[in-house]
């Protein structure tokens, strides 16, 4: 299982850790995962997150969310410095501004010397209930074995860096069940080259999505969010005799605003 699966697991169990330690070598899917985690942290959905489509998650998606603060060393230091980790200590007692969470980001985590680890270790131990801390880095060696143990740890091996599949089928569905087609087909265009494997998984998701939202809507949302439950399962079916995704996508775009056709 990948990051991002491990992630939406907890999500959806409601065992969604407090504070991580993401270990990897490379620092795009260190940022990747731990932007994913935290839209995860702040979405609004009940189910399904990071839905991807809230206020939450379109602002994580801007990079202009208040609620996701972020702690690096600074340029001319080797290290992260206590004060760093106090201002941190400081503002994690400050109420979120704008969702129900806060989160805070400590890259190169790993360079936090004895001090400031242990500075964290007291807002770890008693955090704020809002307040996650999501701690990156190379070295697992480099931690604290009282840090380590109050953490989740996620191995980040090289994988994906791009969004993954799921998130995607709920702006999909999001598009079709609102009868927005030019949301539809943009999101359709980034979709088309997925592998086989990706897709179909893309298609159990969107399953997923279109359930959740015909549950959740009302009118004609909620028929268009049925018709789309009833596509997927057809397009399901097509796929056993290979459809290429376009085809697939270019199929169920028909159908955008038009389910009454069916
Ligand atoms: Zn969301």
């Amino acid at each position: 299982m990948d990051a991002y699966a491990q992630i939406r697991e907890s999500a959806g169990q409601n065992k969604l850790s407090h504070a991580w330690l993401l270990l990897g070598e490379d620092s795009k899917e260190l940022d990747a995962v731990s932007g994913f985690l935290a839209k995860t942290l702040l979405c609004d959905s009940r189910a399904g997150r990071p839905c991807g489509v809230c206020a939450q998650c379109r602002k994580m998606e801007k990079g202009i969310h208040p609620d996701l603060i972020s702690v690096e060393r600074l340029p001319d230091k080797r290290e992260i410095t206590v004060d760093q980790v106090r201002a941190l200590r400081q503002e994690a007692f400050v109420l979120p501004n704008d969702s129900s969470a806060k989160v805070f980001v400590i890259r190169e985590a790993d360079t936090m010397n004895q001090s400031a680890q242990n500075a964290l270790l007291k807002v770890l131990e008693e955090p704020p209930l809002y307040a996650s801390f999501l701690l990156l880095g190379r070295n697992p060696g480099s931690f604290l074995e009282t840090i380590r143990s109050r953490c989740q740890e996620l191995r980040l091996q090289g994988q994906v860096v791009a969004e993954p599949p799921s998130e995607q089928a709920g702006k999909l569905a999001e598009a079709f069940v609102n009868g927005d087609r030019l949301g539809f087909v943009s999101v359709s265009m980034r979709l088309e080259k997925l592998e086989k494997e990706k897709f179909d998984r893309l298609l159990v998701d969107l399953y997923q999505a279109a359930a959740q939202r015909a549950k959740a809507a009302v009118g004609e949302k909620q028929e268009a969010a049925l018709a789309l439950c009833s596509l997927t399962e057809q397009l399901r079916e097509m796929r056993k005799v290979y459809v290429s995704p376009g085809h697939c996508l270019g199929w169920l775009g028909t159908y955008v605003g038009n389910t009454e056709r069916m």
